[in-house]
C-alpha cells in the first residue's frame, strides 16, 4: 500500500525543535519511501490555541523546505466527524458520562507513565445527583502489544496502566485521542511517525481503532528532545522557536539529532539539495532511542560534521 504520512501540530505556539524533530523524521521517512506527507492542524483545543500560530508553523515549515502534499486538514472543521465516531461508540456501550471536576479526578488519580490515571469513579453509574460533564471510554480488559518501527515491542494494560480516557470533555470540546484516531484513518494515514511523549497514548488509540473497526497504521515515535535539567523541551523556557529566517543550524541539528549521517558539503548548497539527499539518506533504524537533552538548536557552534 502506498506510504502516507502525516505531521499533526497543535497551534498553541511557534515551531520549536522537539516539534522540529517529528516534522523532520515524519517527512524523511515518508520521502524515503516515495509517500505522501500531510499536514493536520490539531486545533481542537480552542482555549488553549495561540492566535496566529498555525499560519506561524505552516510558515516554519515551508521555511525549513517541508513542502506538505495537498491541504493542511484543521480538526476544528471536523466536529460533525468525530460526533459520529463518539456515537458509534455509546451505540456499541464503550462509552460512559462521568460527572467528576478536575479536582476530584485529580484527588483520586493514581499516578501513571502518561499522566494521573482516572479512578474510574463513574464507570458503574453517575453518583446520585450529579449531572454528566464529560464522556469517556469504557477500556476493554486486556493487555495491549505494538511493535514500533523505533522503539521496538511495546506493550500495555490499557485499562490498568492508562485509565479510561476523555472523548469529550466537559467544555463540550471533543478530546485528543478520538480525534487522532478519526482523522488518521480519514485521511488514510498508514505510518505515523511523532514524539515519543505519545508512545503511551498509542494503545489506547489502537484499542478506539478497534472499536471504530479503522485500520492500525505503522507507528514510530522519535525520542523527545530535553531541556537541560530533564524537563521536556516544549514546557521549558529553553523551548526556543526556530528560525525560519535561518533554518540551517536547526535543520542539521535536527538530522544529527536523529542519529543520521551528516549531510555532506555539497547537499547543504540549498535545501531541495538536502532534501533529495535526505531522502536517500535517511534511515529509521539510526534514530536513538532514548530522550537526550539539547543545546540551543539556533546556534551553529558545535554542530558535528
Ligand atoms: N498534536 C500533537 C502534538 O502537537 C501530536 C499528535 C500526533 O502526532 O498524534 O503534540
Amino acid at each position: 500500500m502506498a506510504y502516507r504520512g502525516r505531521f499533526a501540530p497543535s497551534p498553541t505556539g511557534a515551531l520549536h525543535f522537539g516539534s522540529l524533530i517529528a516534522a523532520v523524521a515524519s517527512f524523511a521517512d515518508a520521502r524515503a519511501h516515495g509517500g505522501v506527507w500531510l499536514v493536520r492542524i490539531e486545533d481542537l483545543d480552542r482555549p488553549r490555541e495561540v492566535p496566529g500560530a498555525a499560519e506561524a508553523i505552516l510558515r516554519t515549515l515551508r521555511a525549513f523546505g517541508l513542502h506538505w502534499d495537498g491541504q493542511p486538514l484543521r480538526q476544528s472543521r471536523r466536529t460533525s466527524a468525530y460526533d459520529a465516531a463518539l456515537e458509534r461508540l455509546t451505540a456499541r456501550g464503550l462509552t460512559y458520562p462521568c460527572a467528576c471536576s478536575r479536582s476530584e479526578i485529580a484527588r483520586d488519580a493514581r499516578p501513571g507513565a502518561a499522566g494521573p490515571i482516572y479512578a474510574g469513579t463513574c464507570r458503574n453509574g453517575l453518583p446520585p445527583g450529579r449531572p454528566p460533564r464529560s464522556t469517556r471510554l469504557r477500556t476493554p480488559p486486556g493487555v495491549v502489544s505494538l511493535r514500533d518501527r523505533i522503539q521496538g515491542e511495546r506493550s500495555q494494560d490499557v485499562a490498568q496502566d492508562f485509565g479510561d480516557c476523555i472523548l469529550r470533555r466537559g467544555d463540550g470540546l471533543h478530546a485528543y485521542q478520538l480525534a487522532v484516531v478519526v482523522d488518521d484513518a480519514w485521511q488514510g494515514i498508514n505510518h505515523v511517525v511523532r514524539g515519543a511523549d505519545l508512545l503511551d497514548s498509542t494503545p489506547c488509540q489502537y484499542l478506539l481503532q478497534q472499536a471504530l473497526g479503522l485500520p492500525t497504521p505503522h507507528y514510530a515515535h522519535v525520542p523527545l528532545a530535553l531541556a537541560a535539567g530533564g524537563r521536556k523541551l516544549s514546557k521549558s523556557l529553553a523551548a526556543a522557536p526556530v528560525d525560519p529566517a535561518a533554518p540551517w543550524p536547526a535543520l542539521l541539528r535536527a538530522w544529527a539529532w536523529l542519529g543520521q549521517a551528516p549531510a555532506p558539503a555539497e547537499s547543504r548548497a540549498s535545501l531541495a539539495d538536502f532534501w533529495e539527499y535526505a531522502r536517500l539518506a535517511w534511515r529509521i533504524e539510526r534514530v536513538p532511542t532514548v530522550a537526550r537533552a539539547c543545546v540551543d538548536p539556533n546556534a551553529w557552534a558545535s554542530i558535528g560534521d
